[in-house]
């Protein structure tokens, strides 16, 4: 079986791993010139079975000495005393396998564990006509190509999702806010800790990451409509991210100085893919391509991890019929995590002064409880719940014997 993946950030690298293990040969197709990897970008999670697939991958030990190592928090508010978090603690009692890392950082190592897939950087798929028994694949760049499947693992604006499945308005659902962030010079020295400063409808947050001596500032605000912009134009977006927090005090304004000079500025929607299949014939969706459940404020991460690696398991048992058994097999996965965004928005970008003292409350109440309550305290949260719906299936029988990807792995 000849497999396209679209994408090489986190689900498709995971998916080009696992069928690589398997025996099946993989392509992928990445629109940057070059992996997305590097200190750039923005930290993400990894939870429960995701964290258990990237050790059965063998790579968890790269991973955690990539981390970021943010060990502090510290949550301010008009008219409220900081609160002090022990981030150690706070995840050691959530959970022993919680990895905060650069996604940059997750992409490296993912990624250079995938040999021997076959990458082409800097394309685009422009065509896909499945006729039952493969699918035709056209591209920007490279000359056509036939394969038996093609998935889409590029991310919340899925170019495949777009050409096999319709348009994004139809299966957008935006979740009442917008996401910012960029890299500066670390002006306050944060060391290992990060600050979030809260008021109604807006946060901002701040942390450093130790691998470049830089910071990485956040902006999250509360808006009930979509924004009329460019997603192009990032002069426009820089604009708008000004204009909203020029009156917020605090240190808002030594951020926005460096706002002009940001070279990697991150503008988005906080919303959720709400497409209900995931596989149209041959062609399919993993990760944020097919159920994004909300940049920043829904475990996309996690999500993406461990249904990439069951997608690998379920085609390389069934063939093309994976498609559908996979959509079986993490559903109710999906269907948990999408409940998370819009609880977690709640809290994160206060509606109203009570929810404005939520998160301080939470963040400084929960560490101080006796592990086993965090514990049960995690496992029902919603990110707990969704990750944990599903068992992780066993698929160590198929792994190929005759697999040149990284056999010791
Ligand atoms: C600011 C921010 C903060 C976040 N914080 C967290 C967090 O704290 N915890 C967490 O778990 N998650 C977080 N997330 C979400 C997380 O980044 C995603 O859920 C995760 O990266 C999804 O992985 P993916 O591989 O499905 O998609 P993506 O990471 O979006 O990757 C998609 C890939 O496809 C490529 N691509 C796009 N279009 C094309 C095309 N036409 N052709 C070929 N390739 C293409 C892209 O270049 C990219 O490499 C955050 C997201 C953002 C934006």
């Amino acid at each position: 079986m000849k497999v396209l993946i679209s994408g090489a950030s986190v689900a498709g690298p995971v998916l080009a791993y696992w069928l690589n293990r398997y025996g099946v040969e993989t392509t992928v197709v990445e629109r940057t010139p070059a992996l997305r990897h590097g200190l750039g970008g923005h930290a993400v999670d990894l939870f429960g079975h995701a964290s258990d697939v990237v050790q059965k991958m063998g790579l968890w030990d790269e991973v955690t000495a990539a981390r970021t190592m943010i060990d502090e928090l510290t949550i301010e508010r008009a008219g409220g005393r900081p609160v002090h978090v022990d981030l150690g603690r706070l995840y050691a009692g959530i959970s022993d396998q919680h990895v905060e890392i650069l996604r940059g950082e997750l992409t490296r190592i993912l990624s250079a564990a995938t040999t021997p897939t076959e990458y082409l950087f800097g394309d685009s798929i422009t065509a896909l006509t499945d006729d039952g028994a493969g699918v035709d694949v056209t591209f920007e760049r490279n000359a056509p190509r036939r394969f038996d499947l093609v998935i889409g693992a590029d991310g919340m604006h899925s170019n495949v999702r777009r050409l096999a499945f319709g348009p994004e308005e139809s299966v957008r659902r935006h979740l009442g806010g917008y996401l910012a962030v960029y890299s500066m010079p670390d002006v306050f020295a944060l060391g290992s800790s990060m600050l979030i400063h809260q008021s109604v409808g807006r946060l901002v947050g701040l942390y450093s990451v130790r691998q470049t001596g830089q910071a990485r500032a956040m902006f999250m605000v509360r808006t009930e409509a979509e924004l009329e912009y460019d997603y192009r134009d990032k002069d426009q977006q820089k604009a708008l991210l000004a204009t909203e927090f020029r009156d917020y005090g605090w240190r808002v304004p030594q951020l926005l100085e460096q706002l002009e000079a940001a070279g990697d500025f991150y503008f988005d929607a906080i919303a959720q893919i709400t497409l209900d299949t995931w596989q149209r014939g041959r062609i399919g969706l993993v990760g944020d391509a097919g159920y994004c459940p909300a940049p920043a404020v829904g475990g996309g991460t996690s999500l993406a991890v461990a249904t990439a690696y069951i997608l690998a398991g379920e085609l390389a048992t069934h063939g093309p019929a994976g498609l559908r058994t996979y959509e079986a097999e993490v559903r109710q996965m999906v269907d948990r995590s999408r409940k998370i965004g819009p609880k977690v928005m709640g809290s994160i970008i206060p509606r109203g002064p009570a929810t404005l003292r939520l998160l301080p409350w939470a963040a400084s109440v929960v560490p101080k409880l006796p592990t086993p309550i965090q514990r049960f305290i995690w496992s029902q949260n919603a990110v707990g719940k969704a990750l944990g719906s599903t068992a992780l299936p066993d698929y160590s029988a198929l792994l190929s014997p005759r697999s040149p990807a990284n056999p010791g792995r």
